[in-house]
């Protein structure tokens, strides 16, 4: 008889999705996630194409449900580091990190964080770097669980060994006494009959474009550094500034680090061209001013309702333009954009305030290795192999089943369905969906 419980693998929206799937047909399911609180990749955006839903209004509940239900082992900071057996039978080493504060006692409160000698001085990268944060902190306020951790890299205790002249200041401003440095990672062991891996994907890094000026000007940012700006719960309330400037030219770069044999990613990313229509809607409705400009090879609007969708961002004004540009550079402080519009076969070069780089979906970091340890595969651009292309759920291991982006790029939706189908996989192996 198979073990009735099912490891998932990745807290984002897919990975959420496949473990409450599983729990609510009565399983128990141990959901491992690396970082210190689960939400994926869609916690951080603003608001989700082309209904315009607020993302977090989705997600929340979602979190606060996986968090509180009583068959889910929410398993934070943690990563799966062996797996032996077979489909039925599987036998999952988890190393668990230190949080360094005894969830037990925390309460949330954030009073740590308001001590922190390192308070708003470490780029939070929830916020792409955009807003501070401390060594010890919440990733944002609805995070779940809704435990502070601390950060290892960036805390003076762990990294130097004393924090400050009387100690550290969290320590005494914690009225729970939850801030524990004596923490040390620990290995688990757990049995499961089937493996939801739900990994996800990294935006591609725009280094990787020099020729677009990311990182040598302010004015140059990123898709998901735009949709923290756009975000109320954002580093500046949801108002798009530049600078401390509200910028009024905008220009969007589609497919950084897609479609392009030059980075190594000759796959289409699939949501970037319906995120920048979002974005660009966005734009337009904040700066109604704003002059919104969005350079693409061909525009790929295939999901339901994303063909109107489209249509309705072009109603609204905003200007497509054919041809990648070749170079973004600035002159005089001001930022330009060179190209080619290659329907008029004309170049041209635009000033602009900011250049918005729609970045494609990448890999998470480490899937490769994960993959050797799960006994799975990856494809040439790392992504997870599916065993059969018109079954993308299924892993060529038995018993191990694969959902969201980890298998290659997609959008929530389907997200969402493939998580749904690696579910019902890890079910009937389990035993049904009857309930255990
Ligand atoms: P993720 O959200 O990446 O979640 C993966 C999770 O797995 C993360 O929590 C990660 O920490 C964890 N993880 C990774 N590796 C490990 C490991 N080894 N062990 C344990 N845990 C691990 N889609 C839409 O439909 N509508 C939109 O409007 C939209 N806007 C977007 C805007 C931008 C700028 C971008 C970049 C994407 C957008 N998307 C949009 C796409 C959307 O973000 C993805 O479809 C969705 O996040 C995929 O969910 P996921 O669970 O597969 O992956
Ligand atoms: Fe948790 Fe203590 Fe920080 Fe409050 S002060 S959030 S209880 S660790
Ligand atoms: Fe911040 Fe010091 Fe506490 Fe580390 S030990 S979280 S640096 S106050």
């Amino acid at each position: 008889m198979a073990v009735p419980r099912v490891l998932v693998i990745g807290g984002g929206i897919a990975g959420m999705e496949a473990s409450l799937q599983v729990a609510s047909a009565g399983y128990e399911v141990f959901l491992v996630e690396r970082r210190p609180w689960i939400g994926g990749r869609m916690a951080q955006l603003d608001k989700t194409f082309p209904t315009l839903d607020c993302s977090s209004c989705i997600i929340t509940p979602r979190m606060v449900s996986v968090g509180s239900h009583p068959l889910i082992h929410l398993l934070t900071l943690s990563e799966v580091i062996g797996v032996e057996g077979s489909e039925g039978d599987f036998r999952v080493t988890v190393r668990r990190n230190p949080r360094y504060v005894d969830e037990s006692k925390c309460t949330g409160c954030g009073q740590c964080a308001e001590a922190c000698r390192l308070k708003g001085r470490i780029p939070s990268e929830f916020d792409m770097g955009l807003g501070g944060r401390s060594a010890i902190y919440l990733a944002f306020p609805q995070a779940v669980p809704m435990k502070y951790a601390v950060d290892p890299e960036r805390c003076l205790m762990l990294t130097r060994g004393r924090c400050g002249k009387d100690g550290p200041r969290c320590q005494e401003a914690c009225p729970q006494g939850a801030i524990d440095f004596e923490q040390e990672a620990e290995e688990v062991q757990i049995e499961v009959g089937a493996i939801v891996v739900a990994t996800g994907f990294d935006p591609f890094p725009p280094e990787g474009k020099p020729e677009y000026g990311y990182g040598r000007s302010k004015g140059v940012i990123t898709a998901l550094e735009l949709e923290r700006l756009l975000s109320a719960s954002g580093p500046t309330a949801g108002e798009v500034l530049i600078d401390g400037r509200t910028p009024k030219r905008f220009l969007f770069i589609q497919c950084v680090g897609s479609r392009d044999h030059q980075a190594g990613n000759r796959y289409c990313s699939r949501v970037c061209c319906m995120y920048v229509a979002k974005q660009a809607h966005l734009v337009k409705e904040r700066i109604p001013d704003a002059r919104v400009t969005v350079c693409y090879m061909d525009v790929r609007a295939f999901g339901k309702g994303y063909e109107a969708f489209y249509e309705r961002v072009q109603r609204d004004g905003v200007i497509y333009r054919r041809g990648l540009p070749s170079e973004v550079f600035e002159r005089d402080g001001q930022l330009v954009v060179r190209g080619e519009d290659t329907l008029l076969g004309r170049p041209y070069e635009e000033e602009v305030d900011v250049v918005v780089l729609a970045v494609g979906l990448v890999p998470s970091q480490g899937a490769e290795e994960l993959a050797g340890t799960l006994g799975l595969e990856v494809d040439e651009y790392g992504f997870f192999q599916e065993a059969d292309p018109n079954d993308p759920v299924l892993s060529p291991r038995p018993g191990i089943f694969l959902a969201g982006c980890c298998q290659g790029p997609k959008d929530i939706p389907d997200s969402v369905a493939q998580a749904f189908g690696a579910a019902a996989r890890a079910l009937a192996v389990i035993g049904g969906a009857g309930g255990g």
